[in-house]
């Protein structure tokens, strides 16, 4: 997979930089279609990516069309049911498609897919810098250590996530700080491996604007952490500022509150062994914060802020955006440079709506009590649970439900 430097071309079709799920998902696409690719990552792979680790249903299909969903399921612990805990303890299962696979495998699976589809990996490599002809990007400055290699490519994808410094250096970025901030660690605890099962989410106002999680990794391993977002509101009709959590929270102490406020938290900490420590990493939603194209270039997956406000699910989304920036290179030869590239924004734009509607959710995580009365609702309503489940899937449309208009409609329903 990594392979030694000395092998790197000079010249290649697509030159991807970031070896995540978006940018390995368009090296699949991009190298089954009989491109030359090269992909580029700075850390050798499998490696450790912070993150909850959950595959929720658009991951599912994602995974599906990459061809690799048996290979995951091979590997992770399956699941039913997300359960969500309101603020004041109650609980609500919401069905759905869910998995949950260590980024270190999940990565290594979907990147070992693009090599075997003839894509080249090479890493440890760091992206520094574009190469530039007039106003087109014509490569990339690499460097492993103080070595600097310049690869030429007709297209080069940045697959950077959410740290935004491969994007600033590529002028890309129009939004440096991040949209959410969050931390996790992993927990043995065998004793409880029967009995925490399912994808646990807990909403309290001491978490707000955020939430936590405990996800079973299987084998009595759990992800748990807690994540805080900037909340900007929209929800009620009216702009609410800006309110910048990020900066203001502290995670630990955040995380701290779990065991107080959660009994599976509780007791999965106190009876369990932590297996390495809690780590942080930044999120960016809502499809803002970057330029998408240029040309010769492409920005994909969580650089171009693919990950969902409210949940910070961003797995699935980032290899369909992946996907998207491979089919619309596929699209160049027939269609032009120039259409390709709006192809490719055109699809972007396609996703903005359902994005919105999880921006303004978010209002659920500044209120918790907003989650108590959809969650008290809910309970009684198996109506609202089967649609609450096909927002889940993506089978449904959220429509008016994150609206006032649709919360007074719930209430009186
Ligand atoms: C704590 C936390 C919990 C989360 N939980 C979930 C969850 O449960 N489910 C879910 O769906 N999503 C979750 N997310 C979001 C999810 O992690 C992201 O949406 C997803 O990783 C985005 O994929 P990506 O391929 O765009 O970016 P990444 O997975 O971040 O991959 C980017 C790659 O680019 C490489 N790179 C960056 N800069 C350079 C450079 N200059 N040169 C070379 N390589 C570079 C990095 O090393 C990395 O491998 C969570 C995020 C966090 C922080």
């Amino acid at each position: 997979m990594n392979t030694a430097i000395e092998f790197l071309p000079a010249r290649c079709d697509v030159l991807i930089v970031g070896a995540g799920p978006a940018g390995a998902a368009a090296a699949i696409t991009l190298a089954r279609a009989g491109l030359d690719v090269v992909i580029v990552d700075q850390h050798a792979f499998p490696r450790d990516k912070v993150c909850g680790d959950g595959l929720i249903p658009d991951a599912h299909q994602a995974l599906a069309k990459l061809g690799v969903l048996t290979q995951v399921m091979q590997q992770a612990r399956m699941a039913n049911f997300l359960t969500c805990t309101s603020p004041r303890g109650k609980r609500l299962d919401i069905e759905g498609q869910l998995a949950v696979l260590p980024r270190k495998q999940l990565d290594d699976i979907v990147c070992r897919a693009a090599v075997a589809a003839g894509a080249r990996m090479f890493a440890p490599l760091r992206f520094t810098e574009l190469l530039e002809e007039d106003d087109r990007v014509v490569g990339a400055r690499l460097r492993q250590g103080s070595q600097a290699l310049d690869v030429l490519a007709t297209w080069v994808i940045l697959a950077t996530g959410a740290v935004p410094a491969a994007l600033i250096a590529a002028k890309m970025s129009r939004r440096q700080g991040p949209s959410a901030v969050a931390m996790r660690c992993y927990i043995k605890n065998e004793a409880m491996a029967d009995e925490l099962t399912q994808l646990e989410v807990i909403f309290h106002k001491s978490l707000a604007p955020g939430y936590g999680w405990i996800f079973p990794c299987g084998q009595g391993v759990f992800n748990i952490g807690v994540g805080v977002f900037n909340v900007g509101g929209g929800l009620l009709g009216h702009r609410a500022t800006a309110r910048s959590t990020v900066a203001d929270t502290n995670l630990r102490d955040m995380f701290d509150k779990l065991p107080g406020l959660s009994d599976s938290a509780r007791r999965l900490i106190s009876g369990g062994e932590q297996l390495g420590p809690l780590k942080g990493a930044p999120l960016r939603c809502t499809l803002e914060g970057a330029l998408l194209a240029r040309p010769g270039l492409l920005v994909t997956g969580e650089a171009a802020g693919s990950t969902y406000a409210l949940t910070g699910e961003g797995i699935g989304k980032a290899m369909e955006t992946g996907m998207l920036a491979g089919e619309s290179i596929l699209l160049a030869p027939r269609l032009g440079e120039a259409q390709a590239r709006s192809h490719y924004q055109s699809q972007i734009d396609a996703l903005r709506p359902r994005f919105k509607l999880y921006e303004r959710a978010q209002l659920f995580s500044l209120h918790p009590w907003l989650a108590d009365i959809v969650i008290w609702r809910a309970r009684k309503s198996p109506r609202l649970r089967q649609r609450l489940s096909g927002i889940l899937n993506e089978t449904s449309n959220p429509g008016q439900l994150f609206t006032l208009k649709g919360l007074v409609r719930l209430l009186t329903q």
